[in-house]
């Protein structure tokens, strides 16, 4: 480090000081703004994007490399994590809240993006057009029983995301049946096995850290290409974009967390005051993880859950109950789909709601987990992400914004985590009242 000259050190420096949301957010302004004074220069569009290619590609394959890897752990590690004698009465409610809600999220994704539009008219192109037979979708039902594979060694290879999930699920909760055994030396093996799978999952997660680190440059130029050929019309559907998802959010907290805690006789502004600092600390950090220690704190301090079930119930929610996630990843296959000009149909948005449902389950709560997953959504509709196509350019705009778009529905996902928490612990008789009176 000493021989390096001070000017260089200073760059690298700032660089890596820097906050991250501020540099990916100055990646996309400065993005724009070379796309957009490009656009003055037709001639030097096609030198400028083929030689800046390269960076965009390796940043949309450093993306692609991870999904599987991050899914496969998060979920076999956070399944194990389950004890057997917990996946009784209280499971099976907290599941049941967590999976309805999160479908209801997508849904109400769904509705705003049909109401609103974002990105219709824009006509994305790429150098490689969305092909034919890609763009067509399977049927639902075909969805839903692919889900379940028939070789789990081929899903891994093809890169089926929704066959991996069920698998990972199923063997997750399997450890956690074998960390019981009688025979000591499969309990030990399997407790080794959950400790390796845990520290397969943190492992993953550093990687994901790692390339977030490359997202400033990868945005700059995925952005650029996309304002060389948009200009500046290309704000207005990103700003609609973000209005939406929060427009979703808000709803959902309102109207479905509300809803929930007033049929279970709880204070929706209670709830409120109770929770906030876990939405604050979310908010900020983009992690449901991270803020799981306060989530759990408040959860017991301020609105009386107790810790036999938060205990359960809350690590739970932090790595399987995102329904923030699954609004955010409704909207942006809705936004992908009109930016490219291949809206979704009505039975592509019906498979929007199972595979994000089940995206959003497979999302590990750390920062920008769910704009990876976005790429598996889009799959299931025959939206391909591949170098140079214009569903790739339409993610990198979604990219471009996604930090900003993850502190809301991180918030979220940590508000819903507390809300099915509340609701499980009032339909027990073991919710501490006196906090909500
Ligand atoms: N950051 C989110 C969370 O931790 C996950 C996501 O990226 O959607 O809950």
């Amino acid at each position: 480090m000493s021989t390096q000259s001070p000017g260089k050190k200073g760059a690298l420096d700032w660089y890596f000081k820097t906050n991250l949301l501020s540099r990916i957010l100055i990646g996309l302004v400065l993005g724009a703004i070379a796309g957009i004074v490009l656009g003055f220069f037709p001639d030097a569009i096609k030198p400028f994007v083929d030689n800046t290619k390269f960076f965009g590609d390796l940043f949309v394959r450093l993306l692609k490399m991870i999904v599987l890897p991050v899914i496969l752990f998060s979920l076999i590690a956070g399944a194990a994590s389950i004890a057997p004698s917990r996946l009784g009465r209280v499971g099976v409610k907290i599941m049941a809240f967590y999976l309805f809600t999160s479908a209801l999220a997508v849904t109400i994704g769904l509705v705003f993006a049909n109401i609103f539009k974002p990105g219709l008219g824009m006509n994305i192109i790429g150098d490689a057009a969305i092909k034919g037979k890609e763009a067509a979708a399977p049927t639902l039902v075909q969805t839903l029983l692919n889900i379940v594979p028939t070789n789990i060694f081929e899903s891994f290879t093809k890169g089926d995301v929704l066959p991996v999930i069920f698998f990972a699920v199923v063997f997750g909760l399997a450890i956690s049946f074998v960390k019981d055994s009688k025979i000591p030396t499969v309990a030990k093996g399997a407790e080794a096995l959950f400790d390796v799978c845990n520290a397969a999952a943190e492992s993953m997660y550093k990687i994901v850290t790692g390339i977030m680190q490359y997202a400033p440059i990868g945005v700059f130029v995925l952005i650029s290409s996309v304002f060389a050929q948009q200009g500046a019309k290309a704000l207005g559907p990103l700003l609609m974009v973000t209005l939406v998802v929060y427009l979703g959010l808000i709803v959902h907290l309102v109207g479905v967390y509300g809803g929930f805690l007033a049929v279970f006789k709880l204070g929706f502004v209670k709830f409120l005051k109770g929770a906030n600092e876990a939405m604050i600390t979310a908010f900020v950090t983009r992690s449901s993880g991270g803020t799981l220690p306060v989530t759990m704190r408040v959860s017991e301090e301020n609105l009386g859950i107790p810790r036999a079930i938060s205990s359960f119930t809350l690590p739970l929610g932090a790595t399987i109950n995102m329904d923030g996630t699954a609004i955010y990843l409704g909207v942006c296959a809705m936004f992908i789909g009109f930016a490219t000009g291949h809206p979704l149909s009505l039975n592509q948005q019906m498979i929007v709601v199972v595979t994000a449902t089940l995206a959003s389950i497979g999302t590990a709560g750390v920062p920008g987990a769910g704009a990876i997953m976005l790429l598996m959504v889009l799959e299931s509709v025959g939206l391909k992400v591949e170098a140079g196509t214009a569903v790739a350019a339409a993610y990198a705009m979604i990219l471009g914004i996604d930090a900003l778009l993850d502190m809301g529905r991180t918030s979220l996902n940590v508000t819903g985590d507390i809300a099915g928490s509340a609701i499980v612990a009032k339909t027990e008789k073991e919710l501490d009242l006196a906090k909500w009176s």
